[in-house]
Order: C-alpha cells, then structure tokens, then sequence
C-alpha cells in the first residue's frame, strides 16, 4: 500500500525532521524575509545525502526510490519551501540523465550530482512560452563536433548557482509535429557569475514569495557546447523526456503542497487552542473546528493521492493521471490551507511574526508550476476521455 512506510524511509523522515526542527524552523522566516540563500541548510542538506537521495547507489547516490524522496520532500517543506526548490531542479535533472542519459553521461555527472559538487537547474520556459512548452524559441545548431545555442530563457530555478542546466532547445524548429525538432541538453556553466562565454544570467527576479532561492533569465548568445551534450546522444526526443521529468516534478510538487498545508494546519491548531475569544479558546467555537476538519481532511486526501502516484511511478506503472491528480489536489489544498490558516490567526496572521504569512505567500506558486492547474484539468480529462472512450 502507498501509505506504509518502510523502518528505512521511517528513519529518513525521522532525520529530516529533526533537521528541519532543530536548524530550519528557528532560522526559516528570517531567512525568507531577507531573501538570502540558505547556503549552511545546503551545507547540511549535502551532507545528509539529499542533493543524491534518487541517485543509483553505483555513482555515489543513496538509491532511494521517488516515494522516499516525496516523505523527503513533504518535510523539508514543512519547514521552508525554498529548501525543496533547492533541490527539485536538481532532482529532475539527476532523474533524467539516469533515466535517458548515455553511459558516459551518467558517470561524468551522477557521481558529483550525488555529492552536491555539481548544482543543476533545468530550463525549458521562455518569456513568450510557458505552458504551451513546444512553442519555445532557443535554437541549437549543430557545429561541427559542437552546437552553438542561441536564446533566451526565463525563471530558471537555481539559475546563478548551478553549475549545469538541463535545457530544452529547437535542433529542427520546421520539424511537424513540433516536439520532433525539440532536443534536451546538458550544459555546464560556471556557478555564480552573471557573465561568462555566450551566456548572461540575470538578477534574481523579484518574487511574492518561495524567497530565498533563485530564479533568473538565462539568455544564450552563441553559447558553445560540445555535441556530447545531448542527452541521449539523439536529438528530436527532448520533449518526451523533459514531460518525464516533469512528471516527476508533479509529484514533487504535490509532496511540498502536503509540507506547506500540514505546516499551516499545525500553526492554526496550535493557535486555536491558545487564543481566547468570548470567554473561551476560539478552538471551542464550531465555526473554528469545521475549518479545522475540513483542512485536516483535504491534507490527508493530498496526502494519499501524492503517495498513490508516488508509488505507481516506483512501480513502473503508468502514473500521468494519478500525478496530474495529484497535483492538482493537493496545490489546492495547500492555498486554501494556508488561507484559512491565517483566517483562523486573525489579524495576527496578517503579521510576519506568524509563520502562516510565509505559507500563504508561498503557495501560489504550486498552482502554476510544472504545468498550471488549469493545465492539469487538461490532462486528467485527456486521459479520462481514453480511459472511457465510447
Ligand atoms: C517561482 C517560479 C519558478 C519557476 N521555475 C522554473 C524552472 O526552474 N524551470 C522552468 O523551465 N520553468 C520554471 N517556471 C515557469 C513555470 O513552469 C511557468 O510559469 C508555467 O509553466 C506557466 O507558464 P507561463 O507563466 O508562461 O503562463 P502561460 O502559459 O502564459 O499561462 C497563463 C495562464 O493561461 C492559462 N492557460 C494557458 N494555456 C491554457 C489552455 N490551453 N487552456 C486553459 N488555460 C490555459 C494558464 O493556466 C495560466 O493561467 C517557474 C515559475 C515560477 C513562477
């Protein structure tokens, strides 16, 4: 069943845990408000194995499967969504060089993935192209033994610190249907510098909240990599094996939904029973605990979806349908969680001395990553309609 833990993941998440409350919490909501990178919680983060926790035990990696890394994920969420962030590009790259990568490939970049020597982003969005993920513009064209990238890309997650970038580029932008011309790339770059050959990285774009970590503008002018580059070793299949790893990342967004809201549930509760209101703890008014049913309820639902999908993808089943639910479910939990979680603060939730402030900021971005949720009705029906096709 989706819902039991192994004694192994039991210990993991009970590691995590304690991190998250022993460093995370204290520190969390001063970090976030500042938006500084969290660079020690990264430190301790490598060092507990998490940057190679889906990693094959063979390069170095702790050979976890995707249900053990979403219990990752729900906690470290729990804690600060930033840290996931920090993690998620990374994860889907690792994942998909694993999945899709050549030999030599997989041994020049798992091993020092799994160690967090190596950060990578992944960029498939574009100013004018988000959801509609083929109409993307960057063009890779074949050099002689390089390609030379050309384009610009935007809100690529851990943009300036990374050191690779798994990009989406047109190899054939004549190619019909679309997504045959689309090829994935593995690119390196030097961390930390706006500036270097046939590559700027913006600034850090001001968000409304998930602070702390960065998402930049990466803009390709004759940018040279060698042709070994190419996941795979074949061009024209970059767009299937970036929708893997997006299928992926539903899940992983599902997992911070579930973090977000049980954050936000446990501050409400907490809360509930301390404040008073008309003689007694507003915990004791009706109006306060269907509110407090409801959202334990929804968490708990999101909760086993995300496992279900979770599971089937470990499986080797096919989990498009149950991650799109997923997804789906559980980000909008998250934001209505975190919404009456401050309704149930009162005016104090409206402050920055109460951490639900954070979670609200923080969720709405869960509803339009890794595919919108308007986006993913698209997909549910899609394969519903198969599904009970007349
Ligand atoms: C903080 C943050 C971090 C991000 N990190 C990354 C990253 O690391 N890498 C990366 O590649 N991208 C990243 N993204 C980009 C993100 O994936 C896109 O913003 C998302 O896919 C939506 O695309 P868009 O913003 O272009 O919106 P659009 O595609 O322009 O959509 C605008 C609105 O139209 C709706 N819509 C679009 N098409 C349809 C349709 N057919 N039917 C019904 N409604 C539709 C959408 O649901 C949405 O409501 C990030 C975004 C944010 C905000």
């Amino acid at each position: 069943m989706a819902t039991e833990e192994t004694a192994e993941q039991r210990e993991i998440v009970a590691t995590i845990r304690e991190f998250v409350e022993r460093d995370v919490v204290p520190v969390a909501s001063e970090l976030e408000h500042a938006d500084e990178y969290p660079a020690e919680l990264v430190e301790t983060m490598k060092e507990l194995g998490l940057f190679g926790v889906t990693i094959p035990e063979d390069y170095g990696g702790l050979g976890l499967d995707l249900s053990t890394y979403a219990r990752i994920q729900v906690e470290l969420s729990r804690g600060w969504m930033s840290l996931s962030g920090v993690l998620n590009t990374h994860f889907i790259s690792a994942w998909m060089i694993r999945e899709h990568g050549t030999e030599e490939q997989r041994a020049r970049y798992l091993p020092r993935m799994a160690t967090g020597e190596l950060h990578f982003a992944y960029s498939m969005t574009e100013p004018h192209a988000g959801s509609d993920v083929q109409a993307i513009r960057t063009r890779a064209v074949r050099d002689g033994d390089e390609y030379v990238i050309t384009g610009q890309k935007t809100w690529a997650t851990n943009g300036l610190r990374s050191s690779g970038v798994m990009l989406l580029a047109k190899t054939d932008p004549e190619a019909d249907p679309r997504h045959r011309g689309m090829t994935a790339f593995v690119l390196e770059k030097a961390p930390n510098v706006h500036e270097q050959p046939g590559l700027t990285v913006s600034r850090p774009l001001r968000k409304l909240g998930y602070k702390g970590v960065e998402s930049t503008e990466l803009v390709f002018d004759a940018f040279r990599t060698p042709a070994a580059a190419v996941l795979g070793g074949e061009e024209g299949l970059g767009f299937k094996q970036f929708m893997g790893g997006i299928e992926l990342g539903r899940v992983n967004i599902a997992a911070r939904a579930v973090g977000i809201a049980q954050a936000a549930f446990e501050a409400a509760i907490r809360y509930a029973q301390e404040r008073e209101a008309f003689g007694k703890p507003i915990a004791r008014h009706q109006a306060i605990q269907l509110k407090l049913a409801q959202m334990a309820t929804k968490i708990e639902a999101s909760r086993l979806l995300m496992l279900e999908a979770a599971r089937r993808k470990d499986a080797g089943e096919r989990a498009d349908l149950e991650a799109g639910m997923a997804k789906l479910f559980a980000t909008e939990t998250a934001e209505e969680v975190a919404l009456e979680a401050m309704r149930i603060h009162g005016g104090y939730g409206y402050s920055q001395e109460y951490v639900v402030e954070r979670l609200y900021r923080d969720a709405p971005v869960l509803i339009l990553g890794e595919g919108s949720n308007e986006i993913q009705q698209l997909l549910i029906a899609r394969r519903l309609l198969e599904r009970y096709e007349a």
